[in-house]
């Protein structure tokens, strides 16, 4: 028994519905890079999980990286501030890039994170997050490729946080609100 799930109000996406979409996107990222080697940039700490099964559903050869950032505190409100904690590593000029993201919420750190790669002069640039909440979205943010979109609530598991923890939780859930509010 997971003393975890007991913080949690309803599983919204178990380890199936994850590994099966992980696949799809795996497949799609394959079929539209055959002839690159792209950069998967994988955006911690949120990112690590999914960046990690993503990368092994893909069958042609990538680089992969890490941008580490911080966008929130131990709350659950986005500040829409960014900080870079730990830059990228690879050259990424003339390079084609994706970014690998676990969550966008208003938008703004997506937003962000795409300014700040577009000026390494990638040859192309285009993101895969996993979770998209529309209806929090405040600003125009696009990006190419999408695991699940959901309402918007505060979600944890398979790498998203809540104070540094539910990280390992293996599913996607809802944090019970009174943990947070
Ligand atoms: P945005 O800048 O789009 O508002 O927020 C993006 C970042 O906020 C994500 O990368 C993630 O770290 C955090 N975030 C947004 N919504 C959630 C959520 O529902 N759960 C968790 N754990 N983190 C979230």
């Amino acid at each position: 028994m997971n003393k975890m799930n007991c913080d949690i109000s309803a599983v919204l996406f178990d380890e199936h519905k994850i590994q099966t979409r992980i696949r799809e996107l795996g497949l799609e990222i394959s079929n539209s890079y055959k002839d690159s080697t792209p950069v998967m940039v994988g955006i911690l700490k949120g990112g690590f999980i999914f960046l990690a099964d993503l990368v092994r559903s893909i069958t042609i050869p990538v680089e992969v990286d890490f941008l580490a950032i911080s966008s929130y505190g131990n709350d659950a409100n986005s500040s829409g501030i960014v900080k870079i904690r730990k830059d990228i590593d690879i050259d990424l000029s003339n390079r084609d890039v994706i970014i690998v993201e676990d969550i966008v919420d208003t938008g703004l750190s997506l937003e962000y994170i795409k300014d700040y790669i577009w000026q390494h002069k990638p040859a192309s640039l285009k993101t895969c997050v996993l979770l998209d909440k529309p209806d929090a979205h405040k600003i125009d943010v696009c990006f190419e490729y999408i695991g699940f979109s959901i309402k918007n609530e505060f979600v944890v598991g398979y790498g998203l946080d809540f104070a540094e923890r539910y990280r390992n939780l293996p599913y996607i859930g809802i944090l019970k609100e009174e943990l947070y509010k």
